[in-house]
């Protein structure tokens, strides 16, 4: 029987490990301690020492501030913060389960409302609310009319309440990693589709259950992932703007490319969140800690550092910098942009597409499930998929490093986005290809032949 890609599942080639290697252990106790304590250290260098990485180091080891000092000077949770992250959470619940998607109704070209997500590694093929958009510009317009209107709350808001919220947004993030690795014991959404190591942290932190649910339609993947982290995004970016506004009468050029490019960055998400449905996210990672706590936490505070960063260090950049660093942002998204929508109408349409204007040319390859059925699929060799394996990621960090130029050169913790993205996307391509390898397996061999290079063509 042969079944085109991506109609059939195939077990135990998806998903992560189903056995642990004492790097993968070691990776995920690293994360577990680190993680929190490197998104902590950024942001009270912010707060303590404008954003230098350097000083907290050279003051404790000089002896003129010792780690109670740090510590004390750190703002504690407060009845505020707790009352803004529950009001914001559940605004975002109530958006996600309670209004179905009316959107597409009226944008042409938008995908929203129910959509099936892709083919689960137990054969299962889940339904989802996508209304991502419509919570966006929910949220969004209710934040404008209060800034220009309403005035119930500051736009400064989280900036202001910066660092309590960090507690609330952590306490999310672990109750949630945690709940969602008694529920994967107690009553998982889909049994067939969980995975058990049994080792107990490699299973918190990588996650047991697939897709995990509470009732329909509450999906955890999808809602924590996108809401609140993603909605969150540029409604900090604007508090940090209206922080500029408060403290130094206007808003620099630099913050306002920041707002855009990461806007256009975050618009685009929603616009294409069922795209979102087929990405490695969904439909290889299972849902523990990495991302129920990486959604919460590290992405908000770390994906928003320029924004940060600018509020301690306006820069006003020259005519020339502002524009070569749009050019860049802009270039990068259009190249992030086109090659995930090659490759999305390639598939769709089983290469019956034009691609940049001529019929794809690409390389058939075939794959065995573990019960023996045989799958045909086809590697797309035209268009930017030409270019490189994984062109997509090079835009993406084109962005990326625009984001952080914005920041001018005095300090390197505005760097710090293009350097975790360098490591995350090197590291999910080869991730990535080792999976398609063993997919594939000499198939594989023969587009890596036509397409020799992963990023950057005749470099990597
Ligand atoms: P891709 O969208 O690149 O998907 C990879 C899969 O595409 C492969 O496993 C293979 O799947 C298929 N494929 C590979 N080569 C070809 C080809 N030549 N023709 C057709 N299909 C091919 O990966 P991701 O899901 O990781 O990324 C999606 C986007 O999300 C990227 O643009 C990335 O930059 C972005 N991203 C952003 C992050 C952030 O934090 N900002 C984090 C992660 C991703 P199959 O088995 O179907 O053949």
């Amino acid at each position: 029987m042969s079944i085109p890609n991506g109609s059939g599942a195939s077990q135990g080639q998806w998903g992560r490990a189903w056995e642990v290697d004492w790097f993968s252990l070691a990776s995920v106790l690293f994360l577990l301690t680190f993680s929190p304590l490197i998104v902590y250290y950024f942001i009270m260098s912010c707060d303590q020492y404008h954003c230098s990485l350097m000083d907290p180091i050279v003051d404790v080891l000089m002896g003129n501030s010792h780690l109670s000092d740090i510590w004390n000077k750190t703002p504690f949770l407060s009845w505020k913060a707790a009352n803004i992250y529950i009001c914001w959470v559940t605004f975002q619940v109530m958006l996600y389960i309670l209004v179905p998607d009316f959107c597409h109704k009226f944008l042409p070209g938008y995908v929203g409302g129910i959509q099936e997500g892709a083919v689960t590694p137990a054969g299962t093929v889940n339904k989802y609310e996508i209304n991502g958009l419509q919570a966006w510009i929910i949220t969004h317009a209710l934040w404008f009319v209060n800034a220009y209107y309403f005035h119930w709350f500051s736009p400064t808001i989280i900036f202001d309440n910066w660092i309590p919220l960090l507690w609330c947004a952590n306490i999310l993030g672990y109750a949630v990693s945690t709940f969602a690795m008694i529920k994967s014991y107690l009553f998982p959404s889909n049994p067939n589709d969980c995975k058990f190591t049994g080792n107990l942290f490699y299973d918190y932190m990588m996650g047991i259950e697939f897709n995990p649910r509470i009732g329909k339609w509450f999906d955890f993947k999808l809602f924590f992932n996108g809401r609140p982290g993603i909605v969150a995004w540029t409604l900090i970016n604007f508090s940090y703007a209206a922080k500029q506004q408060e403290l130094y009468g206007q808003v620099t050029n630099s913050m306002i490319l920041v707002n855009v490019l990461q806007g256009i960055y975050v618009l685009d998400f929603f616009w294409n969140e069922a795209w979102y449905l087929k990405t490695i996210d969904i439909c290889h990672d299972h849902f523990g800690w990495y991302l129920g706590w990486g959604d919460c936490v590290w992405l908000p505070y770390l994906y928003t550092l320029q924004g940060l960063y600018l509020v301690y260090h306006p820069v006003q950049l020259s005519t020339a910098n502002a524009v070569g660093i749009l050019l860049l942002g802009l270039v990068g998204y259009y190249i992030f942009r086109m090659t995930n929508h090659q490759k999305d109408l390639f598939r769709r349409t089983d290469g019956n597409c034009k691609i940049w204007g001529k019929k794809p040319q690409y390389i058939e390859c075939s794959y065995t499930s573990v019960d023996g059925t045989k799958y045909y699929s086809k590697l797309m060799i035209s268009g930017f998929w030409g270019v490189a394996r994984h062109f997509n990621y090079t835009g993406d960090l084109m962005g990326s490093l625009a984001y952080c130029l914005t920041c001018g050169f005095e300090h390197i913790l505005p760097y710090f986005y293009i350097i975790y993205m360098t490591i995350l996307l090197t590291h999910r391509c080869i991730r990535d290809e080792h999976r398609c390898s063993s997919k594939y397996g000499n198939d594989w061999k023969r587009y890596t032949t036509a397409v020799p290079y992963r990023l950057i063509p005749g470099v990597f």
